[in-house]
This record gives C-alpha cells, sequence and structure tokens, in this order.
C-alpha cells in the first residue's frame, strides 16, 4: 500500500513527511552544536512510520529528491528562529549522489527559507562514495563551495575505506552507533572507536559518535578526543513543535571521574586532543634529565627518550621493537621482577639497580620506577619506566659518610664535651661520649635545645641562666660566641658539678647561621688531672732529690 505513488504523492501533498530533530552535542562543553534531521511518516492510519519503511522505497522508486525537498523545506523553516550558531545535519541517500542536479535543489530550498548554507552539513554513507565515485565527488564539490559541510556517516560499517575518506573533502566522521554502543563493554570496539576517533583527528576532521546512550560511553568518547555526541543520552529525534522546548533545556555536562581519565584530568590539559598531548608528552619526554622508556605487554620499546638510548649505549631506533631483555641482558634478571609485578597493575617506585663494571665504564647505580600504564578502560597496556643514573650521588654520598666517620671518630676521643645542634629548630644533631658522661646523659642526639636547657645552669654568683643566655640558645639564635664560663650544672640524676661551657655558631656559606656548637669541660675532672700532675711531678721532685 505505501509504495503506491499516488499515495506517496498524497502524502508528500498533504505534508504527512516531516523532520525530527535529535541534538548534536560537543562533548567537552555539553553545548548544543545543532541537530540531525531524521525523517518520518506520520501517516493518518498507520501513525509514525520509521525511515527504515519508506527511505529503501523512496530510492528505489525515485522519490527520494521530493522527499529530501521536503525535509530541507520544513526543517529550514523550523530552524529560522534557532540560534545562527546551530547547524542541521541532513542524511543524503547513495541514489542522490548520482543526481546532478542535487546541489541545485538544496540551494534552491535554502534561498527560499533563507537558511544559510554553511549551517548545513550533509551525511553521506561510504557506499554513496563508492557506488559513482567521479559523480559523488562532482557533487560533493558543488556542496562544498556553495559553503555546505560535509559528514561521512557510520562509519565502521562499510569498507571503511581509506581512499574513499580522502576521496570527497569531508568535514566531519560519524562513528557508526554500533561501535558506540558496546565500547564500553567490548574492547574491540573500544579500539576501533579510539581508532577512528584519533584517524579523524589526524585529518582534521570533526568527529562524532552516535548512539550515545550513557553517561559512561560519553566520558570514554570525550576522554578518547571525540568532538561530538549524538544519542538517547542527550535527547531522542523529536518534532519541530519540540524545538523550542530542546534549545532551553540543559544538557548533561559529562565530567570525567573514573581511574584513566582522571589521571589525565589531574594533568589539568583536558581541552588538549590526545594527539596534542602525544606532542607534547614527546617533548617532555626527550627534554627529561631521566631515562625514560615505554615498553608493551610483551616488553618490546615502543618509545624511549635519547637519554635511555645513551645509558644503553645504543641509539634510539635500535630499541624500538626490541625487548628488554636483548637489549639490556646483563641488568634483564635485576628487573624482570619488576616488570612483573607492572604488568599486574602495581606501580614500583625507587628500586636500587647495579649495572656491573665494564672495560670502559665501572660500576653504576641507577634508581628505576615502573609504572603500569593503562588504556581508557584501565587494563595495562604496557610499562612506563624510568631511570636516574645515582653512581655520583652514591660517589658524594659515600664520601660524606666517610668524612663524617672520621669527624664522630675525633668527636669520641677528645676529653672535651662537644654537642652540636641545628639551626633554626634547635635540634641535636651529635653529641660526643664526654657530653654525655658529664651531663649525665645517655645520648643528646635528637633532642631539642629546649629540652637540654631544662637541666639548670647556675653561675658562681648564684644567678641562674635563663632559657635564653646557654651558650648555644645564644649562639643558633644570635649568632653569638660566648667565652668560656664556669656553671654548676646539674645533671639529670640530681648530683651537681662545676663545668667550663662555651659555644659558638655554625655559619653556612651564604653566612646564614645553620648551627651551632658547644664546648663543655668537666673542671672538677679536669682539676683531678692537674691535681694528678702535680702529684707525679712532686714524686718525681722527690725522687730526683734522693738521687741528688
Ligand atoms: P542514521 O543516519 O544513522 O541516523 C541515526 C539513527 O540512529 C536514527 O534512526 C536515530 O533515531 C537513531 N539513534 C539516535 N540516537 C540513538 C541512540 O542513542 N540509540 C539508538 N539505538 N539509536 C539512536 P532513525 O531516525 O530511525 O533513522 C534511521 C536511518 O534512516 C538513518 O540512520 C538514516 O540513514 C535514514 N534516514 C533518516 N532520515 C532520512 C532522510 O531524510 N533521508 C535519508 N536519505 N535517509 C534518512
Ligand atoms: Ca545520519
Ligand atoms: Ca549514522
Amino acid at each position: 500500500m505505501l509504495t503506491a505513488p499516488t499515495e506517496v504523492y498524497r502524502a508528500l501533498g498533504q505534508g504527512e513527511f516531516v523532520p525530527y530533530f535529535q541534538p548534536l552535542v560537543v562533548l567537552q562543553t555539553g553545548q548544543l552544536a545543532g541537530f540531525e534531521v531524521l525523517a518520518r511518516w506520520k501517516h493518518p492510519e498507520l501513525g509514525i512510520i520509521p525511515p527504515e519503511k519508506f527511505i529503501p522505497l523512496a530510492e528505489k522508486d525515485g522519490w527520494i529528491g521530493d522527499l529530501t525537498q521536503e525535509i530541507l523545506r520544513q526543517s529550514f523553516s523550523s530552524a529560522s528562529f534557532l540560534p545562527d550558531s546551530l547547524e542541521l545535519a541532513v542524511n543524503i541517500s547513495p541514489v542522490q549522489l548520482r543526481d546532478l542536479s542535487l546541489p541545485r535543489l538544496i540551494q534552491d530550498v535554502a534561498a527560499e527559507t533563507r537558511f544559510p548554507l554553511k549551517r548545513l552539513v550533509l551525511e553521506i554513507t561510504e557506499s554513496a562514495v563508492m557506488d559513482n565515485l567521479e559523480y559523488a565527488q562532482t557533487i560533493g564539490n558543488d556542496l562544498k563551495s556553495m559553503g555546505c559541510r560535509l559528514a561521512l556517516d557510520d562509519f565502521g560499517t562499510g569498507y571503511s575505506s581509506l581512499l574513499h575518506l580522502q576521496s570527497l573533502p569531508f568535514d566531519e566522521l560519524k562513528i557508526d552507533r554500533s561501535f558506540v554502543g558496546s565500547m564500553t563493554d567490548r574492547r574491540d570496539n573500544r579500539k576501533i572507536v579510539a581508532a577512528v576517533v584519533s584517524l579523524g583527528q589526524s585529518l582534521g576532521l570533526t568527529t562524532v559518535a552516535e548512539g550515545v546512550e550513557t553517561e559512561e560511553q560519553a566520558e570514554m568518547l570525550l576522554w578518547l578526543g571525540c568532538d561530538i555526541g549524538q544519542g538517547w543520552l542527550y535527547g531522542r529525534p523529536l518534532p519541530a513543535e519540540d524545538l523550542a522546548a530542546m534549545i532551553s533545556t540543559p544538557l548533561p555536562r559529562i565530567r570525567v571521574h573514573s581511574t584513566a581519565p582522571a589521571k589525565i584530568a589531574s594533568v589539568g590539559n583536558l581541552s588538549a586532543l590526545p594527539f596534542q598531548r602525544l606532542a607534547q608528552l614527546q617533548a617532555v619526554y626527550d627534554g627529561a634529565p631521566v631515562g625514560l622508556a615505554f615498553l608493551d605487554r610483551n616488553l618490546r620499546h615502543v618509545n624511549l627518550n635519547q637519554r635511555l638510548a645513551d645509558l644503553n649505549g645504543f641509539s634510539v631506533s635500535e630499541h624500538i621493537g626490541k625487548t628488554a631483555a636483548e637489549m639490556v641482558p646483563e641488568l634483564f634478571n635485576q628487573f624482570e621482577p619488576f616488570l612483573e609485578r607492572a604488568l599486574m597493575g602495581e606501580a614500583i617506585f625507587n628500586v636500587e639497580v647495579k649495572k656491573p663494571a665494564s672495560e670502559t665504564d665501572g660500576e653504576r647505580a641507577f634508581l628505576m620506577s615502573y609504572q603500569p600504564a593503562r588504556d581508557e578502560a584501565d587494563e595495562v597496556v604496557g610499562i612506563s619506566v624510568a631511570l636516574v643514573d645515582i653512581t655520583e650521588i652514591k660517589a658524594a654520598d659515600e664520601a660524606l659518610r666517610q668524612s663524617k666517620e672520621k669527624l664522630q671518630a675525633v668527636f669520641d676521643a677528645i676529653p672535651i664535651g662537644i654537642i652540636l645542634a641545628e639551626a633554626p629548630d634547635g635540634r641535636l644533631s651529635m653529641a660526643n661520649p664526654e657530653a654525655n658522661r658529664i651531663f649525665g646523659h645517655p645520648d643528646f642526639s635528637g633532642m631539642q635545645i629546649s629540652t637540654y636547657a631544662d637541666s639548670g645552669l647556675t653561675r658562681k654568683d648564684g644567678t641562674v641562666l635563663g632559657p635564653a643566655e646557654y651558650p648555644l640558645a645564644r649562639a643558633l639564635l644570635h649568632g653569638e660566641t660566648t667565652p668560656p664560663e664556669d656553671l654548676l650544672c646539674e645533671s639529670l640524676d640530681g648530683s651537681s658539678a662545676w663545668v667550663c661551657l662555651s659555644g659558638a655558631p655554625v655559619h653556612g656559606p651564604d653566612g646564614a647561621i645553620i648551627g651551632g656548637v658547644l664546648a663543655v669541660q668537666d673542671i672538677d675532672a679536669a682539676k683531678c688531672e692537674r691535681q694528678r700532675l702535680l702529684g707525679m711531678a712532686a714524686d718525681l721532685m722527690k725522687e730526683l732529690e734522693t738521687h741528688v
């Protein structure tokens, strides 16, 4: 019944074919970009008839041109009140790309309804291009020169040939909804979407994803760098009467919040497209003072920087495609377990690896980090390896440790108590055994000067030293050197003894006070020592006298 020409022309005359409008949304901002126009037949008896039922007939029976004209006229008129920024995308059947009068038809309707053609996108499927490439190119070029834009529709379902993609001056690439629908749970479809998005980007095309039904899909598309989304999440196709409501209803703005995208968000660079991010990352890679490599799941070098290449002693290109075991066999057994763990999803930081001495070089030490790299669904796709050469740092560390040890030996041997404190907090960093003995304390190291100041010190005149008067405090706070002074010191065990204290600040290279030193002498012990020496001298004298 539907096929009868009289029935069709009656329907066309009666305005039974109407455009429905489905929102096209900028994924990043949630802003409306325009609408795709989808034909419906409002049949008086059968109700709303979907396009699959009548488009094939219109193509076969030759009234597709009339239908398109009708749909264009109505949608252009309905769009007259829409903001200039909103585009309309209209579907063109493959058979119409064999009709050289199509551009003229479009131009006439646009002129009649005063619709600017720069707001019109024509959606063409790949099969339309394939059927007759020469005609398609002529028509496509005509449409472009009129100011229209061209979209390649349903990409991924047909041949998905790159030849067809570049045969016409396309502006947009529409990814078929069959991939989008299952991309969140089917890895292969996700990879196809990712590949199509980056293909579109590399060719400078706007990418549009059809059939976006869930926030999860929108989020993943956004993370992959897709520009425009269309689907039930943003709205179903609705008649012209609903256009006003559609442009005033806020659309869901997708925020990236799952694991993989969040990492990118935290870098604060969501506005960059993936290939821009890649270029940026490559620059960081090449300029880093650290050796960097990216290994795939088979531990092959996918990328590395010059620094790492130099460390391994091969060129960057000699690494590409080779495994870590092939490139650095002498080290591989050391880091294999970490690579295994990283492949299981664990991030490992700062593991020390030693490279044995070679003919040309001594033993070298490296600090290595291994981080799993994840794709948009959180699967580990490879390992990011970072490595710093710490050989020099370690040598310097060792020299410092040795000089510290020597200093400690001197410290421990001298018969004067020495305490070192750090500025500005007054933490006691070192105390020799003599200092500990004099103050009757097991060990001062690590204590704060304030604690130490609690053990009372009294002058010969009986006045007690205030907390800010302690030689160490004066040295740290004011940079003062205090001359030796005899003081009565109360030890922590309650006993008291006369000691002689002096203090001095320690200055850093820039003159700032970086610490203080306190010297303490046990006067009684010194007296005893003097007494003992005097006694020995007296004995000696006596002996000498007896001999004389
Ligand atoms: P299409 O160009 O691929 O249009 C997108 C189809 O996906 C539309 O079906 C739309 O309603 C549907 N869709 C949109 N969002 C979602 C979603 O989130 N989930 C699902 N499952 N589907 C979604 P519709 O309107 O039935 O149109 C079917 C096809 O008919 C269109 O596919 C297009 O090829 C053709 N068509 C529609 N109007 C015209 C027209 O005026 N001229 C021509 N030549 N073809 C038309
Ligand atoms: Ca379409
Ligand atoms: Ca489509």
